[in-house]
């Protein structure tokens, strides 16, 4: 996606060989024109996998999700990181390792928000080893509803995540791909078709 790559050169931060900042618009100022032409093009992108709702985590997915969620007429769930709950009857939860923060969180859904029927779009900011979106799917999975696919704003195509993800069977749609974030430069795969 040309706009988003655009401004991922503009005003992303590059922290490290790993690690790629983007505070200015996805990940605490929100740029909202940016957000609709994302949820666009995850319309777009999904168009013919029949969605009925998109799952996303807390709190850097909602704002592209609710985007999306708007343009393909679905409501949309945020799973919520918390500690370790004893009562959780009414949860689907998972175990979430974040290798930047070098923490595990448990994730959790309300079983009210996903039902068997549902065919679920996943939504996250960044796919980096595929925890958060693996995460998520399984929760899905638990839910006994289908993964329609795995929508991501930036994948870190040196790292694992996207090869993880295919490797499980689900369809993964990236909408701007960096191949390596090497001597301070944010390099993309030039093979995004839309
Ligand atoms: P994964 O679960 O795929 O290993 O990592 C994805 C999650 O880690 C995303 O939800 C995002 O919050 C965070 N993350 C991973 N890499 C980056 C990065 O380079 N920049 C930012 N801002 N967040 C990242």
């Amino acid at each position: 996606m040309q706009l988003l790559k655009d401004t991922i050169l503009k005003e992303g931060l590059v922290l490290s060989d790993q690690v790629l900042k983007v505070d200015s618009f996805l990940n605490h100022q929100i740029q909202p024109h940016l957000m609709l032409e994302i949820g666009k093009a995850f319309s777009r992108r999904f168009e013919g996998e029949a969605v009925t709702k998109i799952l996303t985590l807390e709190s850097s997915g909602i704002a592209p999700s609710v985007m999306a969620g708007l343009v393909m007429n679905v409501p949309v769930v945020f799973a919520r990181k918390q500690k370790s709950l004893t009562l959780k009857d009414d949860l689907w939860t998972e175990q979430v390792y974040s290798f930047t923060k070098q923490t595990s969180n448990e994730v959790a859904v309300s079983k009210r928000f996903l039902a068997p029927s549902d065919r679920v779009l996943i939504i996250d900011d960044f796919l980096a080893h595929g925890e958060a979106a693996l995460g998520m799917a399984r929760i899905v999975e638990l839910a006994g509803a289908a993964v329609a696919g795995i929508g991501i704003v930036i994948e870190k195509s040196f790292q694992q995540g996207a090869e993880k993800i295919k490797q499980q069977g689900y369809r993964v749609e990236s909408l701007a791909r960096v191949a390596s974030l090497e001597n301070g430069q944010v390099r993309f795969i030039e093979t995004e078709s839309q």
